[in-house]
């Protein structure tokens, strides 16, 4: 898989969607364990991929959504009274 981050069976860009499912599987239940694991990888694919060719990872932003933009949970668990995000953005307009 590394440093190219291409998956070893099907040699699509990592995690590929059999990844992401066996992914889901070994994490059912730890959503936040998944995304720290994948969060840590990320950290790893960014310096690989940016050695490899810089030019091609200008932007991190590609890699953060192929990383970690995946894993939704099925019901968000952000409970009700955590809504200090929306007034955080109302505050600033
Ligand atoms: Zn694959």
């Amino acid at each position: 898989m590394r440093p190219l981050w291409l998956c070893r069976t099907c040699g699509q860009p990592w995690p590929c969607g059999r990844a992401k499912l066996d992914l889901l599987a070994e994490y059912e239940g730890s959503r936040v364990g998944l995304c720290l694991y994948l969060a840590t990888l990320l950290c790893g694919a960014i310096d690989d991929l940016h050695r490899l060719n810089p030019s091609a990872t200008g932007s991190t932003a590609g890699l953060f959504d192929r990383f970690l933009g995946w894993p939704r949970a099925p019901h968000p668990p952000v409970p009700d009274d955590h809504n200090d995000q929306v007034q955080a953005g109302e505050a600033g307009s």
